[in-house]
């Protein structure tokens, strides 16, 4: 396997992978704090980077049926959440695209203000 290739997103607060710090996203692309993951608490996410994605599956929820992957750090293949693919209810269209992150599978940094 080669080298892995990471992107990095600028901001004043980064999100990073817990388990290797890669940077995944920043306070600018968050939608949402009022999600529930496997582990607790979760954030929606318009835009995160460094990722890998599971093959689509079929998931019912509390709020209807969606197509959904499951998110891993591009890095170290830690498990960190699911993007929605594709929400059959008109009111969760907009979580098409966007991807959860579970609180406890991720950590807060200061980042650098952009240049
Ligand atoms: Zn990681």
């Amino acid at each position: 396997m080669g080298k892995v290739f990471l992107e990095h997103i600028n901001g004043q607060k980064l999100y990073n992978c817990a388990a290797c710090e890669t940077n995944l996203t920043n306070k600018r692309e968050l939608i949402s704090t009022r999600f529930t993951g496997a582990t607790g608490r979760a954030y929606l996410f318009k835009r995160v980077v460094n990722l890998t994605y599971s093959q689509v599956q079929d998931r019912i929820m509390l709020t209807g049926r969606h197509m959904v992957r499951d998110v891993m750090c591009k890095n170290c293949k830690a498990k960190l959440g699911w993007m929605y693919e594709f929400a059959t209810e008109e009111t969760q269209k907009y979580k098409e695209g966007r991807v959860i992150l579970e609180h406890a599978l991720i950590a807060e940094s200061e980042g650098f203000p952009d240049a």
